[in-house]
């Protein structure tokens, strides 16, 4: 099975005024990985370099055994990672189904309508919708169609960026569950959440940053029972 980064060492300042001094992490094939972290700890930042958003100033990426730091997105994307970012970054004006298509463009097009029923298997809500435009669906409903777009490209990592802000207590729910039918279905998965609680049932392992480096990591159980994260995090 395929879908292993490695990330040692990223660093990223904006304008002088540093966002990420010192990352390191590892998503091993088959796992969910949380990368948790305030507001402002770094956490778009690192997964913007590892997707090739943004160029690390320090460290060094690898996919699968192969270096990816300094590549492009669209090489990223044709190597296997799709990050899909924080927001619901769906054409309002475009159907489920134009949605969908355009997340395929990498693809050949006699294979397009495969990928579309896979996606409409793993999202059948999205199968009913698939005539309705993207603007006129629920929170829910569009950032499961960005997700969906996202694994048009068939990637064997998916990014996501916190799939489940501004989302309904029951709809982060169901979101949750959607993500760990994505990770069944044989992708890896590299988490952003503030939610921490629910990430961390779902994930393998976890990450937390402070400040743009990593503070702490452990499997999803170590994490969620350490008294730093239950103070910090949990308010307890
Ligand atoms: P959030 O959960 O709020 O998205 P985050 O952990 O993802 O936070 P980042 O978005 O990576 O954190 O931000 C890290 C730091 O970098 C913050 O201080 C933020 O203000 C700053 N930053 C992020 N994007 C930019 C930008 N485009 N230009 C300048 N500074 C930025």
């Amino acid at each position: 099975m395929q879908g292993a980064l490695e990330v040692s060492g990223l660093a990223f300042a904006y304008d002088g005024a540093a966002a990420v001094r010192d990352v390191s992490l590892t998503v091993k094939p088959g796992e969910i990985v949380a990368l948790l972290g305030a507001n402002g700890a770094g956490k778009s930042t690192t997964v913007r370099m590892i997707a090739g958003v943004l160029r690390p100033q320090k460290g060094d990426i690898r996919f699968d055994g192969e270096v990816l730091s300094g590549s492009p997105s669209h090489h990223v994307v044709r190597r296997g990672i799709t990050l899909v970012p924080e927001g619901r970054l769906v054409f309002p004006q475009m159907t489920v189904m134009e949605n969908l298509q355009l997340g395929a463009h990498i693809k050949e097009r006699g294979r397009i309508g495969a990928l579309v029923d896979k996606a409409f298997t793993l999202f059948p809500r999205l199968a009913e919708r698939r005539g309705q435009l993207a603007g006129s669906m629920s929170g829910g409903e569009q950032q499961m169609l960005a997700i969906a777009r996202g694994l048009m490209a068939e990637p064997r990592l998916v990014i996501l960026d916190e799939p489940s802000l501004g989302l309904m207590p029951k709809v982060t729910q169901e979101m949750f569950q959607l993500i760990e039918a994505v990770n069944r279905s044989g992708i890896s998965v590299l988490l952003v959440e503030q939610n921490l609680h629910q990430s961390l049932r779902i994930a393998h392992r976890g990450y937390v940053l402070e400040k743009g480096a990593v503070v702490l990591a452990g499997t999803g159980e170590e994490l969620l029972a350490n008294a730093y994260v239950q103070r910090a995090f949990l308010g307890r």
